[in-house]
């Protein structure tokens, strides 16, 4: 490879380079945007419910003292703050990493009871209706990420619905798949492709309630491509939604 003084290029060359030097810069930019606006939605994202939890640490300090009931709520309210905003920064954490290699920990294993597992929890933990159905299938996986992939899905089926959620296991010959059910709200159809963005949410005020923080679907994407899986989502407003994960099934 020969330097060639920069009085010496062509016309042409000049601009080539001129070109490929924009072209680099603005991907600079975009990137540099996109993580501008990354911690700005992370921040604002925490900055709420560490304002809850201010306030009803402050409700204590001037009405607790001698007011049982001032106490119990409060401390009800800092309690379910303080888990979101763990839930938040487990996620924010994993999300981080992203384009770093993931550390996969790959062994081979039945799917069935992981997800029999995984149900039960839920059950346990939401008292809702949840059922699963399927066979073995065997899987090639990482057991701890497959599961808070699963999770994501489930939690989002809660949040978003009311009535049962089915959760099945279904082979069709070399190929596996996971569907998560609901006959929930759904997503409107524009709405669909941009749902795996971060922090995307399709209204706002209603996912605040639930808990939502639109960090979900986009973990769940990076999983599922970590996996070696496929994730996809259908829906119909006001009718439900089924998220699928699919993968290469081990004989
Ligand atoms: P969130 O923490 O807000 O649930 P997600 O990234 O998991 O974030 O999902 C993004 C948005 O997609 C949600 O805010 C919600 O509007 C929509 N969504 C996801 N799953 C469902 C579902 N099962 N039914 C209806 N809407 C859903």
């Amino acid at each position: 490879f020969k330097r060639i003084p920069l009085e010496e290029k062509s016309r042409d060359e000049l601009y080539q380079m001129g070109e490929s030097f924009n072209h680099m810069m603005n991907l600079l930019e975009t990137n540099y945007d996109k993580q501008k606006q990354f911690v700005a939605n992370a921040s604002h994202e925490l900055k709420t419910p560490l304002t809850v939890i201010e306030s009803y640490a402050n409700l204590i300090k001037r009405r607790g003292i001698d007011n049982p009931e001032v106490v119990a709520e409060s401390v009800e309210a800092i309690h379910s703050e303080a888990i979101r905003m763990k839930d938040l920064t487990q996620q924010l954490l994993l999300l981080a990493k992203h384009g770093e290699q993931w550390k996969l920990s790959l062994e081979r294993f039945d799917l069935y009871p992981l997800l029999k597992e995984s149900v039960q929890a839920f059950r346990n933990a939401y008292s809702r209706e949840i059922t699963l159905q399927g066979e073995e299938i065997i899987a090639y996986a990482d057991k701890q990420k497959l599961k808070q992939l699963i999770y994501i899905l489930i939690d989002n089926a809660i949040k978003y619905s009311e009535q049962e959620i089915r959760v099945s296991l279904v082979r069709d010959g070399a190929k596996g798949r996971i569907d998560v059910e609901d006959n929930g709200i759904g997503i409107p159809e524009s709405d669909l492709p941009k749902v795996f963005d971060r922090f995307y949410r399709v209204d706002k005020a209603r996912t605040r309630k639930s808990g939502g923080s639109g960090l979900g679907l986009s973990l769940a994407k990076e999983l599922s491509e970590a996996l070696g899986m496929k994730l996809t989502l259908e829906s119909t407003e006001g009718k439900g939604t089924t998220a699928s994960i699919h993968f290469q099934a081990e004989s």
